[in-house]
């Protein structure tokens, strides 16, 4: 990681968090000053006390707060009926977009085109309303078709199929970190007490972006949602299959193509800090998954031949994902910070924290919305005036 001590008074730019809103962020702004004058052009620090390098089953640890390392993770859309589902429908529609051309340019960065399948239990209106037109107005996702009734299973009410994607969580991070520093981006590895901390640092901070995951625990209304699932050996899952059950439980496995293994899950647990995995609950995750292979694989129950493979443990997975109450914050914050002792000055963080359980298929969304409340001051950078 890069010395901060190397850069005194030198204009940057910051983004705290290297997880997928971070990242998704960084990028975004090395693209948007990449044709500044070199006179104009700020630094792109990206500073973190956790950095995208997990493999599930290899001692390399990452606490279970870092959420981008333990999502599944599909695009998984969800009907979008309160204002909420609505705001973060709109950033997974461009997040949709943004997926397809890097698979198809850059098939190496970690994301799989797959045919995703759900089978709801007690849909609400929302599902039930749900047909291919909202489907594709809202997400921008092809083939959505509802399934017919000899294709459910058992005590199953409504079933559906669409085109969606499939992202080896730490593969896709370390890929993009890895085009943020070739493009000239630099990291700093480090603890912070708070997003403010950044003005405190050697350069000149134009601005911050907080993606801290849960807005440094500070907000009100941040909560974890606790997540556990199984990485399991199941080879080759081409489907991504979602089960929603009537006592509001889930059960879902997706592939982690590029060697991931297969995602057996998993929980939403509002409110739940446990750490360890319970054993409970994997021996619950395994056997409603199970139920569900056949449908991942291809291999279908409908001929009667039921895909029976045991699903082998690799390693049980325990994360946090990011929530908070109404969605999002992002939003642009101005406060008189003391950089230095005896030195105020006027110090502008742009938050952008709280995704939840969606942070991969609303990343990019997020990170253009973030670009807009940007604007102004990359717009200041451009014409020379001063922040
Ligand atoms: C089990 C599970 C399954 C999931 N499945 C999916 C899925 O299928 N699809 C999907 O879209 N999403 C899924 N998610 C949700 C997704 O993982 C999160 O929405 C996303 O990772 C949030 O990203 P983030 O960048 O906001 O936060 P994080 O990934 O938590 O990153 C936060 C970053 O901020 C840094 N940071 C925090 N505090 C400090 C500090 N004090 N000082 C310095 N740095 C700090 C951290 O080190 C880290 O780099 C899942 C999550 C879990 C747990």
């Amino acid at each position: 990681m890069s010395s901060t001590h190397q850069g005194r008074g030198q204009p940057a730019v910051v983004v705290v968090g290297a997880g997928i809103i971070g990242l998704t962020c960084a990028l975004r702004l090395e693209d948007s000053i990449k044709n500044l004058s070199p006179q104009a052009k700020p630094l792109v620090l990206l500073v973190a006390k956790e950095w995208p390098t997990s493999i599930p089953g290899v001692p390399l640890g990452h606490s279970v707060d870092y959420a981008s390392m333990w999502a599944g993770a599909h695009v998984r859309p969800i009907p979008a009926t309160t204002p909420q589902l609505k705001r973060e429908a709109k950033w997974l529609k461009q997040t949709v977009a943004e997926l397809g051309r890097q698979v198809d340019a850059q098939p190496w960065l970690g994301i799989t085109r797959t045919p995703g399948i759900e089978f709801l239990e007690a849909p609400d209106e929302g599902y039930r309303l749900q047909n291919h037109e909202s489907f594709s107005q809202e997400s921008g996702l092809p083939g959505f078709r509802i399934l017919t009734p000899s294709e459910l299973p058992k005590d199953v009410v409504l079933g559906f199929e669409y085109e969606t994607y499939c992202i080896n969580a730490p593969v896709y991070c370390r890929s993009l970190l890895r085009k943020f520093v070739l493009q000239g981006g630099k990291t700093v590895n480090r603890t912070l007490a708070s997003e403010w901390e950044i003005f405190s640092l050697p350069f000149d901070v134009k601005f911050v972006i907080n993606a801290s995951g849960n807005g440094f625990g500070k907000d009100p209304k941040c909560f974890p949602i606790r997540g556990q699932t199984v990485v399991t050996d199941l080879e080759p899952a081409m489907k991504t299959v979602t089960r929603q059950l009537k006592d509001g439980s889930w059960s879902f496995i997706i592939p982690r193509f590029f060697h991931g293994g297969t995602i057996v899950g998993g929980t939403k647990e509002l409110g739940d800090w446990r750490h360890e995995p319970d054993m409970a609950t994997r021996n619950r995750l395994l056997k409603n998954g199970q139920t569900l292979v056949s449908h991942a694989t291809g291999q279908s129950t409908l001929n009667g031949q039921a895909d029976r493979r045991t699903l082998g443990v690799i390693a049980d997975v325990v994360g946090r994902r990011p929530a908070r109450e109404g969605g999002m914050r992002i939003e642009l914050e101005t406060r008189t910070v003391t950089s230095r002792p005896g030195e105020e000055r006027e110090a502008h963080t742009i938050h952008a924290y709280g995704a939840g359980g969606r942070g991969y298929e609303i990343g990019w969304g997020v990170a253009d919305e973030v670009m807009e409340l940007a604007a102004p001051f990359l717009e200041g950078l451009r014409s020379g005036a001063k922040l």
